[in-house]
């Protein structure tokens, strides 16, 4: 675990939730949850050489800095319910370790270890299921009041190699067979691009057979024949990391619960533009796959026909026009409209033959001019 250091007398300072189980499993944190059994904010108060950066008073949770690190340190609390699918209400904050742990979405997220002892703190049987690679809720109405714990559950089952316990698959599959959608889409989305980003044919072959997908959008999916990690990782360089989650998810037909960014929206809308295409010839794939983004290219790959995407990726999308426009003036040619029909007349010789050399190219503008 990552060495913090904090000179704790309290005994009441634990670890806790995915930094506890990733010890376990000898993988990475991303980051270190600590939590007090009492008020956390007073507590880092009270700790010498620490920095206080930022206080969240409703949720007893505050910010500190040690050592130059940035770590938050939440009080233990109690929630409940009271509309499913948004963000619990508190209802007691200092509460005991087991109230804090048993509100947690799955036994591997519930453990605890005591800052100063080490030791393991298992209300709910996490450690076992951790040795069984088992993914188990902690309670029967856990996905209707957090339908995102569905999402939450492929992430972990794909990024350990676990399975989801059998009665907690029946709870995901009744719910799945009857969604709330007053929902909070926000906390969907984020889980959704935590989950496609580890680019796992898996959890995309798991995401629409178990019909988890219809947490998404109400219509029904074709899934692709096609193995979408092996696609994307032959493209991997021309992907922007943060777009890979949208190449899975934006196989679906309908988006819009999910609030996209400008960026992600126009990945999907210019895949709608082209969809319906059927292309005659190199020059009409380079046209219209250079004015989109590599993510569109490949949507219409796995949705439509991905013989003109290897095409375009492999032969075509280096092609570039090396004249200028002062070489046409050069020949003689006064800017206008024109500029761009001798372009594509150039780009179209081009995709026929891409060796063609400068002096090639001005050859093809005069018999053009001409
Ligand atoms: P990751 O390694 O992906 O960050 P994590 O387990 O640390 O995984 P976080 O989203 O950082 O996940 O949440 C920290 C802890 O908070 C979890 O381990 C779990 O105990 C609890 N938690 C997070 N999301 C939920 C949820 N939707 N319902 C209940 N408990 C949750």
């Amino acid at each position: 675990m990552n060495i913090i250091r904090i000179k704790d007398t309290s005994n009441k300072l634990f670890y806790i939730g995915g930094v506890v189980r990733d010890e376990i499993l000898h993988k990475e944190s991303f980051d270190i949850d600590l939590t007090y059994v009492g008020n956390a904010i007073e507590y880092a108060k009270s700790l010498p050489d620490v920095e206080i950066i930022k206080i969240n008073e409703p949720f007893g949770t505050v910010r500190v800095k040690i050592d130059g690190k940035e770590i938050d340190i939440a009080s233990t609390r109690a929630e409940i319910y009271e509309r499913p699918g948004h963000l619990p209400t508190i209802t007691e904050i200092g509460c005991d370790l087991k109230k804090d742990v048993i509100r947690r979405d799955f036994t591997i997220n519930a453990l605890a270890k005591n800052f100063n002892s080490g030791e393991i703190i298992d209300y709910t049987g996490g450690l076992d299921d951790i040795k069984n690679k088992t993914i188990r809720v902690l309670h029967d109405k856990s996905f209707i009041e957090d339908p995102t714990r569905i999402i939450r559950a492929l992430k972990f089952a794909v990024r350990f190699d676990f399975e989801l316990d059998e009665h907690t698959k029946e709870l995901r599959d009744n719910y799945l067979k009857n969604i709330n959608y007053d929902m909070s889409f926000k906390r969907v989305k984020k889980e959704l691009i935590e989950t496609f980003s580890l680019n796992s044919q898996k959890a995309y072959n798991e995401f629409i057979d178990k019909n988890i997908y219809k947490l998404v959008t109400e219509k029904t999916v074709t899934k692709p024949n096609i193995n979408i990690e092996n696609i994307i990782n032959k493209y991997k360089k021309l992907i922007n990391p943060s777009n890979i989650w949208l190449i899975y998810v934006g196989t679906l037909e309908d988006l819009s619960k999910l609030e996209l960014t400008k960026e992600e929206k126009s990945i999907i809308t210019d895949y709608i533009n082209i969809k319906n295409l059927k292309f005659n010839s190199d020059f009409e794939i380079y046209k219209t796959f250079k004015n989109v983004k590599p993510e569109t290219v490949l949507l219409y790959g796995i949705l439509n026909d991905l013989v003109p995407v290897i095409n375009y990726f492999e032969n075509l999308q280096d092609i570039k026009v090396e004249i200028t426009g002062d070489d046409l003036l050069k020949l003689g040619l006064k800017p206008s409209s024109k500029y761009r029909e001798c372009f594509d007349e150039i780009l179209m010789e081009k995709c026929l033959n891409p060796t063609l050399t400068k002096s090639d190219e001005l050859n093809i503008a005069k018999k053009y001019i001409k």
